[in-house]
């Protein structure tokens, strides 16, 4: 990955539609409380899986975040036809970074997943990391960007 020039954050959330921080958070952003754009990058914010999220439940057919795989097989399930939207929307777009938040039933505290160890993400952590001296840094990159599942890695960077 050469070019990381971001322009643009989406913000997701409900990608597991019974985990409602990353809810909350744009609630907050809705309401003016919480600024999320800064001078070198603008935040759109959308949720992952709307009927989830209204069913107060972590997904409908199958997990929304295990969707996003190239090597899945076509399915008419909800969550599949959500992840090839999704796609279609946003993979293209190279000046932009997704951020998928979600909640996690175990104690770990605050933790930033990053599924690459490319310089861009180990940055990204230590910066974090500096910042925030709690927060857990978790490095998931074991397989190829290309065939992570998850709807962070649609795009370009995630
Ligand atoms: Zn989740």
């Amino acid at each position: 990955m050469a070019n990381h020039s971001i322009n643009q954050v989406l913000l997701v959330a409900g990608t597991h539609g019974n985990e409602l921080s990353g809810l909350y958070l744009q609630k907050l952003i809705r309401d003016g409380v919480y600024h999320a754009d800064r001078s070198t990058f603008q935040v759109k914010n959308t949720v992952g899986n709307p009927l989830a999220v209204k069913k107060n439940t972590r997904f409908i057919d199958i997990d929304l975040n295990r969707a996003f795989s190239s090597a899945d097989l076509e399915s008419d399930a909800n969550e599949k036809r959500l992840a090839a939207e999704f796609v279609k929307q946003h993979a293209s777009n190279e000046n932009q970074l997704i951020i998928d938040l979600h909640n996690t039933t175990c104690n770990m505290g605050a933790t930033l997943i990053l599924l690459s160890n490319d310089p861009y993400y180990t940055r990204m952590g230590a910066y974090v990391k500096q910042r925030m001296p709690e927060a857990n840094i978790l490095f998931e990159d074991r397989k190829s960007w290309q065939d992570q599942p998850y709807l962070c890695t649609t795009g370009e960077h995630g």
